[in-house]
Order: structure tokens, then C-alpha cells, then sequence
């Protein structure tokens, strides 16, 4: 399947259009989306209008960047100006954003070709898509199973080819985790180098928009698209940043210090993923990384911390879906208060409102410190783990989840089990550092391991260098699922 690069070739060998291109991808998406249920909506009318705009440029005998032409899904939490979008849920069924969020705005200016809105968990609440209310993404390599989630849609369209790249949201593990179970890259970054300015907020202090690829190469180029201070979010980070992080994706890893997280290769985790992972590990030992172990001892709190701190910022960030201001409203509602309760009642799903009742509990007078409070202490040592880890390694390594894709309705009457997905990755949002996964192999059922790879406050640079050694030294990433 075709790289960025490969299409920016093509594109400026005027060997294939960029009208082409988007509507070989349309017609990929129209082809398997009756398997996969990767999208929510396919915009076609937009895509071949942007993709028109590339080609003017091109005849023109412009400059065109090497995102220009390149078809994207958009995970259906970033608001899209004139285009419906839902977050999955009943509540913005017919909301239509009367703005753009910064990262779709800034992508279509560098001219990218949107394809359309990708299927996602409800309000990015879930790790399997089926929290969406409106359909279950399948996973590209067993449609048996799940994508994982939240951006469940965003990681099949890119693993099944219906997208050459996209974009997700990870509050606690929604792009690494699905980039796990479909065998792709995805990367969160370090909170503050994306905007979140036209994301629809689910916990705003974790909270971040990244890449899926195919490959590195791919997900560097369009973080690269997509970091960079905006005055339009005040969480935004005032930065340098790297004007191409393609520069720092070198094939050895000579002096580069590897921390193994000794914490996560304990109970609970999958034989097959463990010994998947450690191969992964001895590999980065042979590309010359120095690798030693670590020990977060207070990593596995994240999980317990996560589901106090995150279902509290829902409650008051979901707290505008009142039949007002937003999508639906329940219409038979007598009085006022019964609008707002039969409304939130009917538009919200299970997941969403369980999560808002925790967080409106743990924010309450007389719980609060006991609760929310206790959180945000607990999750300062974390960090504090983090910080003193990355005073002796450069990158910290450990699987992404415990588990390959599980089947679809395996764990949904079960939802600890499920928040278990999110075991290894939800640390790291605490922390607020950039993490990735990436494809390290297969169990033995045929479904992809990921590889998580965790760097310190803005090195996303050392994070996509490790990952892009790794890759170049293995075969993993060239397998693509049969579909
Ligand atoms: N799966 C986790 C949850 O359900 C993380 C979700 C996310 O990162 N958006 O909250």
C-alpha cells in the first residue's frame, strides 16, 4: 500500500492526480465498508473538492507539500465546519460545528483530502468502538473482533487501507490501543503540542490528537501537520517545533538508552504478547540500544487514578448537552426540567452516563477530597515516576495492552474488564508524555502485538526515532490483513 511519499511522488511525476488518488481511496472505503464500518459519514464531495484544489495547484506549477493529495480519516470528535459530526453518540446526531477544529483546518490547508469521519466509542468513552451508538467497527485482520478503541475507526481505516493516514483522540489510550489491535502506528503526543481547539471535550487534562500510519515515516509526517502552538487553546504549548520530524527517524541505535518498565510485565498479561514484546525488546538491544530495567512502582495506579480524574472532567464537560444548546432534544418533554432530563436520558448511552455519575459523586461536596482530590495527588507521583525514570533512559518501553483484539461483545457486560485495556497506556496521559505503538508481531491467531514507546516531554523526536529502528529492522509492518 502506497506511503505519503510514494503518492507525493506520483502526485508531482504527474503520474496520478490527486482526483485520482481520492477517488481510488472513495471507492476502497465504498468496497469494504460493508466488512469494516470504519466511517460514520464519507464525504466525497469534499474530498474531490480538495483534491481539485491540489491538482489546480499542480498545473499551476505550484509547490505542493507532501501531505497535499494524501486521502485522511477524521476521528468524528473533531468538529468538521458544514459537515455533521456526531461523537459517536444520539446527543450530536444532528449537530453540524458552525467552526473547524485547528488541526482538520491547518491539515486541509496543507491540502489533504478528507474521506470522511471515522466511527468512534461515544464521546470517547470505551476501548472496542461498541460504546458508539451507532455502529461496531470491525477489526481489519479478524472481523470478528475489535478494533479497539476509541478511535476504533480511525485505526481500521488506515490497517484496511480505506485511508493512507488519520487522526484519533487518546485521553487514556484511544490511538495506542487500537493502533495495537490493527496492527498500525499511532501516536500520542505530548499534551500541548496538538490543539485541541475544536475537539469535542471529553477530559480536557488528557485530552490529546494524534496520528495513525502505516508506517513511522507516515505518522511523523503528519504530526508534523499537525504540532504547533494555537492561540485558540490555552492548554497549547508555546514551542519550537521541529520543522521536520522526518529528520530524526535514523535506522541504528547506538548509544540510545531503553528503559523496560518491569511493572507491566507482571499478572494479566497475555504469554503471547509477553514473549512477542521481549523479542521486540532483544531487538532494540541488536540495533545497539543500551537496555536496562525500570521500575515505576506506582504505574499501576494510573488505572484506578484515570477513572476518577477522567469521569470527573466529563461530567462537567458533557454537562452543555442539554437539549439547548446542542443536537438532539427529546420533543415531548412537559416543563423544562423534563426536557433536560428525558433529553440527556434518551441521548446519552450507558457508558457515557455511568461515567457522569461517577464524576458528578467524585466532585461532590464531602467526596471531593476524598476522591478527586486524592487523584491529583496520586497522579503527581506518577509523573514523579516518569521523571525520575527518564533521568537514566532516553525512551521507556513496554507492551501497549495486555491482550490482542478481543471479540466483539466479549467484555461489554464486563466494563472493568474492558477499562483493563487501557492498563498500559493511561500512565502515560497522567503524565502528559508522548507515547507510541507500533506493530511487533502476532500472536498465534494471526492478531498484531503492539509495542508501546514512551519518551519524555517533547521528545517525540527520540520516541519516532526508536520506533522507526525497530521498524526498519522487522517485517511487521509490510504485512497487510486479506480482506
Ligand atoms: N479506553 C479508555 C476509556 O474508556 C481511554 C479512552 C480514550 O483514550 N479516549 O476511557
Amino acid at each position: 500500500m502506497a506511503s505519503i511519499r510514494d503518492l507525493h511522488q506520483q502526485l508531482i511525476n504527474k503520474e496520478r492526480s490527486a482526483v485520482e488518488i481520492a477517488k481510488d481511496a472513495l471507492s476502497r472505503v465504498e468496497t469494504l465498508e460493508p466488512k469494516l464500518h470504519s466511517f460514520l459519514q464519507v464525504t466525497q464531495e469534499r474530498a474531490l473538492e480538495q483534491a481539485k484544489q491540489v491538482d489546480a495547484k499542480i498545473a499551476a506549477g505550484e509547490e505542493i507539500g507532501l501531505l497535499a493529495g494524501i486521502p485522511i480519516a477524521i476521528k468524528d470528535n473533531l468538529c468538521t465546519q458544514g459537515i455533521r459530526t456526531t461523537c459517536g453518540s444520539k446527543i450530536l446526531e444532528n449537530f453540524v460545528p458552525p467552526f473547524e477544529s485547528t488541526v482538520t483546518e491547518r491539515l486541509a490547508a496543507q491540502g489533504m483530502v478528507m474521506l470522511g469521519k471515522a466511527n468512534m466509542d461515544e464521546f470517547a468513552m470505551g476501548s472496542s468502538t461498541e460504546n458508539s451508538a451507532y455502529q461496531v467497527t470491525a477489526n481489519p485482520w479478524d472481523l470478528e473482533r475489535v478494533p479497539g478503541g476509541s478511535s476504533g475507526g480511525s485505526a481500521a481505516a488506515v490497517a484496511g487501507g480505506q485511508a493512507v493516514v488519520s487522526l484519533g483522540s487518546d485521553t487514556g489510550g484511544s490511538i495506542r490501543q487500537p493502533a495495537s489491535f490493527c496492527g498500525v502506528v499511532g501516536l500520542k503526543p505530548t499534551y500541548g503540542l496538538v490543539s485541541r481547539y475544536g475537539l469535542v471535550a471529553y477530559a480536557s487534562s488528557l485530552d490529546q490528537i494524534g496520528p495513525f500510519g502505516r508506517s513511522v515515516e507516515d505518522a511523523a509526517i503528519l504530526l508534523g501537520g499537525i504540532a504547533g502552538h494555537d492561540a485558540k487553546d490555552s492548554t497549547s504549548l508555546k514551542v519550537d517545533v521541529p520543522a521536520d520530524y522526518t529528520a530524526f527517524l535514523k535506522p541504528d541505535l547506538k548509544g540510545v538508552k531503553v528503559g523496560v518498565i518491569n511493572e507491566t510485565f507482571g499478572e494479566g498479561l497475555d504469554d503471547g504478547v509477553k514473549t512477542t514484546v521481549e523479542a521486540a525488546i532483544a531487538q532494540l538491544k541488536e540495533l545497539g540500544a543500551e537496555v536496562q530495567e525500570i521500575s515505576c512502582p506506582r504505574f499501576r495506579y494510573g488505572l484506578p487514578t484515570y477513572y476518577i480524574i477522567a469521569p470527573s472532567e466529563a461530567s462537567a464537560n458533557l454537562a452543555r448537552y442539554d437539549g439547548v444548546k446542542y443536537g438532539f432534544r427529546q420533543p415531548e418533554a412537559s416543563n423544562l426540567m423534563d426536557m433536560y432530563k428525558t433529553t440527556r436520558a434518551e441521548g446519552f448511552g450507558a457508558e457515557v452516563k455511568r461515567r457522569i455519575v461517577i464524576g458528578t459523586y467524585t466532585l461532590s461536596a464531602g467526596y471531593y477530597d476524598a476522591y478527586y482530590l486524592k487523584a491529583q495527588k496520586v497522579r503527581t507521583l506518577i509523573k514523579q515516576d516518569f521523571e525520575k525514570a527518564f533521568e537514566s533512559v532516553d525512551v521507556l518501553v513496554c507492551p501497549t495492552a495486555p491482550s490482542t483484539a478481543f471479540k466483539a461483545g466479549e467484555k461489554t457486560a464486563d466494563p472493568i474488564s474492558m477499562y483493563l485495556s487501557d492498563l498500559m497506556t493511561i500512565p502515560v496521559n497522567l503524565a502528559g508524555l508522548p507515547g507510541l505503538s507500533l506493530p511487533c508481531g502476532f500472536d498465534d491467531q494471526g492478531l498484531p502485538i503492539g509495542l508501546q514507546i514512551i519518551g519524555n516531554v517533547l521528545r517525540e523526536d527520540q520516541v519516532l526515532h526508536v520506533a522507526y529502528a525497530y521498524e526498519q529492522a522487522t517485517e511487521w509492518h509490510k504485512k497487510v490483513p486479506s480482506l
